[in-house]
């Protein structure tokens, strides 16, 4: 079997192409202006050298910011489940996962089959992200490829109060026509962005292993700031970029794999105990196993299978039914974090929430 997964980012895109569970190959090229033509781009160089088509791919699952436009994925995930997806295969003692990218940051909380517990975004605010590195490089004339290893040679961190982009990239001026170094600036900076990326890992709660993913963990700079301030070196991977493409190629494979046979009718998936009542409720009479929810749902919650009629509907996956609590954040939290949920992308109001 031969799948794909193609992760297109806001400052790169990736492809990674999986023959029999195993990594066959990959690529790694910066976004154009056209995202389509980027997208063709990335898998056609993964395939260069290969002897494989582009139709010898049997599944595409494409991910990252621009996944809804990849012309020519079968299906589209989450980064925020690809990425613990893909950290999970490549060392299944990960449990927390901080993913930063150009766009923005996440930390993610995985059990140990890769599915996500809980997660947080910060896409509120340039602060901290890809763009915003690349914007302090400018400003300070230095190499973006330079910045964490300048940043290291640092004698006088410069205390930044602010990650905003407007106003870092005002006093890291400031600072620069005051003959501040510009080393002892970009050690205040990842300083910044490193205590704000820990609030974010403390929300989710900080589990070993922990792992960085996104293009910004190639920064050495940042690892060493992060590690300090989380108190545990990450377990990085050999390419950290590739992670979250690497998480939707193994999503392809399972998902060409097939499904499994469920019942009909009115379902709760959950469970009653001490703690309270935990129900996901699924109407097959209405779902007609279009998937969405497979798509949107960060915890991975929901697979499609089919019913005694040979009827796609969704189901709660198994392996999460005796605890939901920890797959599912709450509706209320997947409202307050995400533009598509399950709720909002369901279009026979199928699914019911109960705790
Ligand atoms: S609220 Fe819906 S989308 Fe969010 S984690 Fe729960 S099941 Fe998934
Ligand atoms: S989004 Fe709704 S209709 Fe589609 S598979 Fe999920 S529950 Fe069924």
């Amino acid at each position: 079997m031969i799948t794909a997964g193609v992760e297109l980012g806001s400052l790169t895109a990736k492809a990674v192409i999986m023959r029999d569970g195993q990594i066959m190959t990959y690529s790694l090229i910066p976004v154009g202006f056209d995202a389509v033509a980027t997208a063709h781009k990335v898998i056609n160089k993964a395939l260069e050298g290969t002897g494989l088509a582009f139709d010898g791919i049997e599944y595409i699952v494409s991910t990252g910011y621009g996944r809804v436009i990849v012309p020519f994925a079968q299906r589209n995930i989450t980064e925020i489940s690809c990425h613990a997806k893909g950290a999970n295969w490549l060392e299944p003692s990960i449990r927390t996962v901080l993913d930063m990218g150009g766009q923005d940051c996440k930390a993610i909380s995985c059990d140990g089959e890769g599915v996500v517990e809980n997660f947080v975004m910060n896409d509120k605010c340039a602060g901290g992200t890809g763009r915003f590195l690349e914007m302090i490089a400018e400003v300070l004339n230095i190499p973006l490829e330079e910045i964490g290893e300048a940043a290291l040679q640092s004698t006088n961190t410069i205390p930044f109060n602010t990650i905003c982009a407007v106003f870092a990239k005002s006093d890291a001026i400031q600072h620069l026509r005051g003959g501040i170094a510009k080393s002892d600036i970009l050690a205040g900076l990842h300083e910044a962005i490193a205590k704000r990326c820990l609030r974010l890992l403390k929300r989710v709660s900080i589990r070993a292993d922990f792992t960085i993913t996104g293009g910004i963990s190639k920064n050495q700079g940042m690892v060493s700031t992060l590690t300090e301030k989380v108190g545990m070196a990450p377990l990085l991977c050999d390419d950290p970029q590739l992670v979250g493409a690497l998480g939707a190629a193994l999503f392809a494979a399972e998902r060409y794999s097939g499904d499994v046979a469920i019942s009909t009718g009115r379902v709760n998936y959950g469970y009653s105990d001490g703690t309270g009542e935990y129900f996901i409720t699924v109407d097959n009479r209405r779902c007609d196993g279009c998937g969405e929810c497979v798509l949107v749902c960060p915890g991975g919650v929901f697979s499609v299978a089919r019913n005694d009629s040979d009827e796609p509907k969704a189901v709660v996956r198994e392996a999460l039914r005796q605890e939901l609590a920890f797959a599912c954040p709450g509706l209320e939290a997947c409202r307050r974090s995400l533009p598509r949920h399950c709720h909002a992308v369901c279009p026979q109001d199928a699914l019911g929430h109960s705790w």
